[in-house]
């Protein structure tokens, strides 16, 4: 990168200490962090109204002439209001300036500005209080407008993104091949800067947005193409051709053409030198187990273990259970390792683990990484990842000697989205759900019939189904926790006196969860109040209805998850969406649920009203912070920066020529900001 763009903002003129440690509240520490630190909107001046026409109370941008100044005056200690008349001809307004002498000094009579701000008084008598002033004489009419700090003014912003725009345009400096920028109609790095935070109109800086946005996206996929790469590069656990047969002709149901697929690419991947990385990414309900069960069966029959991490203890039990059902009759032992077995379980395990007896290890995330040492570790398995970033991956990949890893992820994402965030992974998609599956039918309710939704269960209930209560729970908060609880108990006294109630939270010791679970799989409880610890992968077949609470603070993923837990098995499911808060805008989101089973709907529903940012969640996925490109909505540049980077990687892969110098320290400069933000 060019050398006076790594100094500090200091090194600008006009920004001393004080300043630039506003600067870094902002998370702007050099120059180049000033440049990329653009406008989050503008406003154009030329958007200008008569005072005639102006709305009251509202912001807008009138331009005027002044009429008159008048005399200052004190209304109180420390404050002095400057007035003066202004007047466009089709009226006249009171502008007022508070202690700023300066600003009023400068204006000129008889000299036209721009003011922006809220006209206040009424039709006869306007004022406009402390606006935006602007000279019509030489501003441009698109003014940026920066996300500030308490000390930092627009005016401050302007002027230091000013001088480090000179700075850059004194060298020339253009990270991008000349190719690239041809074949995708970009403009030079010169232009964007200068009309991301100066432009002449709305099309100049409409180019540069596409520029910096190209930039971004292109470096964001060039990051994880190079993360694919390096974690192929270690050598893994080459396995031979197995015979399958005998696995999916003990298995209680048909697979699925997907779930057959599926495996298949697992045991194609498996076979290379460089270890699999490779996503399975099914709605719920779509067998994504059993497709790890298939990818465990061919490593042990290659003399291999696989492990299998869960991110809870609810689900590393029911995945052992299930792992059991499926291979245990073939001859691989299955074992299971959480925090909740005593020391000795734990001690016979690991030493099963260690001198080979267990072929699959089923464990929550933490215990399976530890200090196990296992005799031939061929395949990692970690089930909904979607929860786990990048890095984790990344570092993952770098443990061990390079097992096989498979990843299992219930957050069905649209194509180019799967993409980016999991660029540094193969995927297979299960895009059907097994046969004769029924869709959940989705009513959302208004809390008033409640009691009518609580008959509705009950009628499930004496058919023999099982039932959830869904409330929402936001972690770790007592009183929250106290409410559910206390629901739970009015439900077991009130609507359900007469069936078993069980009540699941987070706060409940691992011991507890699980037997709590257990006896719902048992069928020792018909109803089971809880928290959205049921959220991720539970399956019990027999449970036929849901009532989710307070359905309006769950995001349409979520709901879908949670949904997800009924309508698992052979009996008609129904999910009813309780809400307290039926705006028309709540109604609006839940109708969606209620209209579709199809997780990848829902989700690019979602992402639509909520963005990629509340969608995901930095912190979920692990991507880097995004300063201007909005993956939903660039949905076209996306598509040519991921052609570019692919066909980048494949001409140098290293991006180690000197063309591509400034492409590659871009690429690095995103993911160390990523880094460091964690
Ligand atoms: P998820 O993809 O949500 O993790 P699971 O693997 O838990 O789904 O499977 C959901 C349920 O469907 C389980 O009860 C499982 O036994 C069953 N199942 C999986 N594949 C098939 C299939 N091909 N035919 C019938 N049932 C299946
Ligand atoms: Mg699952």
């Amino acid at each position: 990168m060019l050398k006076d763009l790594a100094k500090p903002v200091m090194y600008l003129k006009g920004v001393g200490e004080a300043r630039s440690r506003l600067y870094e509240k902002l998370g702007v520490f050099t120059v180049y962090d000033l440049l990329y630190h653009f406008p989050r909107y503008y406003i154009d001046l030329g958007e200008y109204v008569s005072l005639a026409a102006a709305p009251l109370n509202e912001n807008c941008v009138v331009k005027c002439r002044v009429v008159r100044k008048m005399q200052a005056a004190r209304i109180r200690k420390g404050l002095v209001v400057y007035k003066a008349v202004i007047t466009d001809d089709t009226g006249d307004a009171t502008l007022m300036v508070y202690n700023t002498g300066y600003v009023f000094q400068s204006l000129e009579i008889g000299k036209e500005y721009y003011f922006v701000g809220k006209l206040s008084g009424n039709l006869l008598r306007k004022e406009i209080s402390s606006p935006q002033i602007y000279p019509v004489e030489g501003t441009s009419p698109v003014q940026p407008v920066y996300s500030l700090t308490e000390g930092l003014t627009q005016k401050m912003l302007r002027q230091n993104v000013r001088s480090a725009l000179e700075i850059f345009n004194s060298s020339i400096y253009e990270p991008l091949p000349k190719d690239i920028m041809r074949d995708n109609g970009l403009c030079s790095l010169e232009y964007a800067l200068q009309n991301i935070h100066f432009p002449v109109d709305s099309h100049t800086c409409s180019i540069a947005k596409q520029r910096l946005v190209f930039d971004e996206l292109l470096t964001l996929q060039l990051g994880m193409l190079m993360l694919k790469k390096r974690s192929r590069e270690i050598s893994g656990c080459k396995m031979g051709p197995q015979d399958m047969e005998e696995f999916y002709s003990s298995l209680p149901f048909e697979l699925t053409g997907c779930q057959r697929a599926a495996i298949e690419d697992c045991i194609r991947d498996m076979q290379e030198q460089s270890p699999m990385n490779r996503l399975i990414q099914g709605d719920v309900g779509s067998g994504k187990t059993a497709v790890a069960a298939g990818a465990a069966y061919f490593a042990f029959k290659n003399g291999c273990q696989t492990a299998l991490m869960a991110p809870t203890e609810i689900l590393a039990d029911q995945h052992y259970e299930t792992l059991r059902g499926f291979l245990e009759g073939l001859g691989a032992k299955v074992v299971l390792l959480t925090g909740s077995m005593t020391a000795k379980q734990k001690r016979l395990a690991k030493e099963g683990i260690e001198n080979g007896e267990f072929s699959v290890i089923v464990g929550t995330h933490a215990l399976v990484q530890k200090d196990t040492v296992f005799r031939k570790l061929g395949l990692v398995i970690t089930d909904e990842q979607h929860r786990f970033g990048v890095e984790q991956r990344a570092m993952l990949a770098q443990k061990g000697d390079g097992p096989h890893k498979l990843v299992m992820s219930a957050t069905p994402i649209p194509r180019t989205l799967a993409l980016m965030i999991y660029g540094d992974l193969d995927i297979s998609v299960l895009s059907e759900l097994p046969k004769g599956r029924m869709p959940v039918e989705t009513y959302a309710v208004a809390g008033s019939v409640r009691e009518r939704a609580f008959g509705y269960v009950r009628k499930y209930l004496d058919e023999g189904r099982q039932a959830y209560i869904v409330c929402p729970m936001i972690e770790d908060s007592d009183s929250e926790l106290k409410s559910v609880k206390e629901y739970a108990e009015n439900m077991k006294k009130g609507p359900f006196k007469e069936y078993r109630v069980g009540l699941l939270h987070g706060r409940l010791s691992s011991a507890e969860k699980e037997s709590i679970m257990a006896r719902f799989k048992a069928h020792e409880i018909d109803l089971l109040v809880s928290t959205t610890v049921v959220e991720v992968g539970v399956d019990v077949p027999n449970a036929a209805v849901m009532v989710i609470e307070n359905s309006d603070r769950f995001g349409l993923s979520q709901l879908h998850q949670l949904r997800g837990r009924v309508g698992r098995g052979k009996y008609k499911s129904c999910c009813i969406l309780i809400t307290d808060n039926p705006t028309e805008e709540v109604k609006k989101r839940l109708r969606v649920l209620s209209g579709t089973n199809d997780g990848f709907a829902i989700s690019q529903e979602d992402l639509k009203l909520r963005g990629p940012g509340d969608f995901f969640g930095s912190r979920q996925h692990g991507l880097p912070k995004l300063k201007i490109a909005d993956m939903t909505e660039d949905l076209e540049i996306l598509h040519k920066a991921q052609d570019t980077a692919r066909e980048l990687m494949s001409k140098d892969p290293q991006l180690d020529s000197s063309e591509h110098k400034g492409l590659k320290e871009m690429t690095e400069l995103l993911f160390e900001e990523n880094v460091s933000d964690n």
